[in-house]
């Protein structure tokens, strides 16, 4: 049967403004297009759980504008489960102006708006969901008192929590110590742990040091140079897949939903951290073959034809 997943988390709209160059203070600038996307890291992981075939329940918070609607039926699409996406009155939802000029360059401003008033009591109205769950998945783009009630939940009825500590300095040792597997990237750890990460042998000081915080199991992301594992086996690493890279863009919200699902499944089936982090790698490596964040996500469909394509060639 399908895997159990809810994603307590961020839900925004993202403006890609592609302009020939960055406009001067007081300057107007006619730029060459506009895309409109979905993003917030909440969103993103919920998508690409929902794309791999797991039941996923989004608990999050947008706006009461035309935004906040949109990103519901779009979410809703997908199969994710909306009944826990709360329109806030007095807030907008969270939206990302990006611009990109011409060498490739970008320049972001992201509004939280409605995303800063999801807290423990949306994660409470949700309570029967998070302990029907295998997994709970947060990240810090919403405030800590929402992601510390789904995990405390979520520990009471023995669902794996997993957290990407992004952006780090929201993170708290209550949150660590609730923690079984954390995904952070490079600069996430080196926030949580001072610890500096240029050699393989920081990596993994890095690693020990954030277990010593209070989190089970480590699942580091260094993007092209795969992910280092750390639990109380020992450490391994796991290469990137050879791809074309494209657009790394949301990278790391499929690795972390696609090793969520893996270790959902691990629970039936036996498979390990390191098993789930193999198969996570694929996900997130087919995905920066292709443009955009969320429309980058492979179906479960794709990335099972993916492998049996590389175990032929
Ligand atoms: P982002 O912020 O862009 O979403 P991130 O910094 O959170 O990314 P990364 O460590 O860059 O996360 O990437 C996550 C995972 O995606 C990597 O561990 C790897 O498995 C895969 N990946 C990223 N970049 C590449 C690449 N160039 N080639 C193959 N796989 C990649």
């Amino acid at each position: 049967s399908a895997r159990r997943i809810c994603v307590v988390g961020s839900a925004n709209i993202d403006l890609t403004f592609r302009t020939p160059r960055f406009p001067q203070p007081g300057e107007t600038l006619t730029g060459h297009a506009l895309h409109q996307g979905m993003g917030g890291k909440g969103a993103n992981q919920a998508v690409a759980a929902a794309r791999l075939g797991a039941d996923v329940t989004f608990i999050a918070c947008v706006g009461n504008d035309a935004f906040g609607k949109a990103a519901i039926d779009a979410y809703a699409a997908e199969g994710i489960q909306t009944t826990f996406i709360r329109q806030a009155e007095d807030q907008p939802t969270g939206t990302a102006a990006i611009l990109v000029d011409d060498d490739a360059e970008n320049c972001i401003i992201v509004v939280a708006g409605a995303n800063a008033e999801l807290h423990a009591e949306d994660v409470k109205a949700a309570s029967s969901m998070i302990e029907q769950s295998d997994a709970v998945l947060c990240q810090m783009e919403t405030p800590v008192d929402a992601a510390v009630e789904a995990f405390r939940l979520a520990r009471a009825a023995n669902v794996l929590t997993i957290l990407t500590p992004a952006p780090a300095e929201h993170v708290t040792d209550e949150l660590l110590a609730l923690c079984d597997v954390c995904v952070p990237n490079k600069t996430e750890i080196s926030a949580l742990t001072g610890q500096t990460v240029e050699t393989e042998a920081d990596t993994l000081r890095a690693a020990e040091r954030l277990r010593e915080r209070g989190v089970r199991r480590v699942a580091l992301t260094m993007g092209g140079d795969g992910v280092l594992i750390l639990d109380d086996s020992g450490s391994t690493h796991i290469p990137a897949i050879n791809v074309d890279a494209v657009d790394t863009t949301g990278a790391g919200d499929a690795f972390t939903a696609a090793l969520a699902v893996s270790l959902a499944v691990s629970l039936a089936e036996g498979m390990t951290l390191k098993e789930s982090a193999r198969r996570a790698s694929a996900v997130a490596g087919i995905s920066v073959t292709r443009l955009g964040t969320q429309t980058a996500f492979p179906t479960l469909k794709e990335v099972s034809e993916w492998i049996t394509l590389k175990e032929n060639a």
